[in-house]
């Protein structure tokens, strides 16, 4: 679909394959007309992607992924427009890499008990400043070849099941909401129906989130159930929610591809409105 709008994309800021310059070379190869930078956690690739731009006729709207924590459920947090300056943004975030590098090391402590890992090995698959997540741990077990690839690790040794999981530092939902809208920015709710019931957030709650100034659901995403979008479509009218969809991709880091899902103009155009904390990048 030329000139589609997908508002949810990682680079190897975070867990993406892709440098910036790389994933915004893949947007506009995919012919994408807008698209958001929503590295887990961080704000570090936005110039990079800004400057990638650049004469290509991408919007780039700058956003992030804000981990959260709802009861033992891990739940995430678009953010979009927001002031990456703002002093209680940049606190909770370093605060939360910071969480996800201790977490990281623990896991991999548990993994080396059982199979031949290093600490050294998962830190040759990012770079300094990374957000560090399991797919880094991911990588290392493949090149040490205790998994043929990505997804195989996260169904095994990396599964919240599998015995080595451990959690990290993540404010509430709520609290990521009120994060963020004070930073001038809109929140929308990642994949907010993915499966398993550890997810799942009640109708009550939405609406809180909603009253906080949740700015929408995102409802097209191809790790929500059928049956969870169509309970999503029915919250956002419920609670005045915008519906938005986008792919997720993380480079060659999974099948997710550019554009598989995409937003409206009309829902994007309201995003702008809503967002005053930073502005999308027109090149
Ligand atoms: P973490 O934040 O460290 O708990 O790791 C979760 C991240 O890993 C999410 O951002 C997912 O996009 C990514 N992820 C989850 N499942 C898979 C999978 N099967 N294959 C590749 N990446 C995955
Ligand atoms: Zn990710
Ligand atoms: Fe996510
Ligand atoms: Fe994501």
């Amino acid at each position: 679909m030329p000139g589609a709008i997908d508002l949810h994309t990682h680079s190897a800021v975070s867990d993406g394959t892709q440098t910036p310059t790389q994933l915004i070379r893949d947007a506009v190869a995919a012919g994408l007309g807008a698209m958001a930078l929503t590295d887990h956690d961080s704000t570090a690739g936005w110039q990079e992607a800004f400057a990638a731009a650049s004469g290509t006729g991408l919007t780039v709207i700058p956003g992030m992924e804000l981990s959260t924590n709802y009861g033992a459920a891990s739940v995430h947090m678009l953010a979009y427009l927001f002031d990456p300056l703002n002093a209680a943004i940049v606190a909770e975030t370093a605060r939360i890499r910071e969480g996800r590098l201790q977490r990281a090391e623990r896991i991999v402590k548990k993994i080396a008990a059982d199979y031949d890992l290093s600490w050294e090995d998962v830190l040759a698959e990012s770079s300094d400043g990374t957000t560090l997540g399991r797919p880094h741990i991911a990588d290392a077990l493949v090149r040490k070849g205790h998994a043929p690839n990505r997804s195989a690790a996260f169904e095994s040794i990396l599964h919240w099941r599998g015995g080595y999981y451990e959690k990290y530092y993540a404010p509430s939902p709520l609290e990521g909401v009120q994060l963020i809208v004070a930073a001038g920015g809109a929140p929308v709710l990642a994949h907010p129906a993915t499966r398993g019931k550890y997810r799942q957030m009640d109708d009550a709650f939405i609406g809180k989130l909603a009253e906080a100034g949740l700015f929408g659901l995102e409802v097209h995403h191809r790790d929500n159930t059928e049956a969870g979008k169509k309970r999503l479509i029915a919250l956002a009218k419920k609670f005045g929610l915008e519906i938005t969809g986008a792919s997720d991709y993380h480079g060659v880091g999974k099948p997710n591809q550019l554009g598989e899902n995409t937003t409206t103009q009309d829902v994007l155009d309201k995003l702008v409105a809503r967002g005053t904390g930073s502005k999308p990048y027109f090149s």
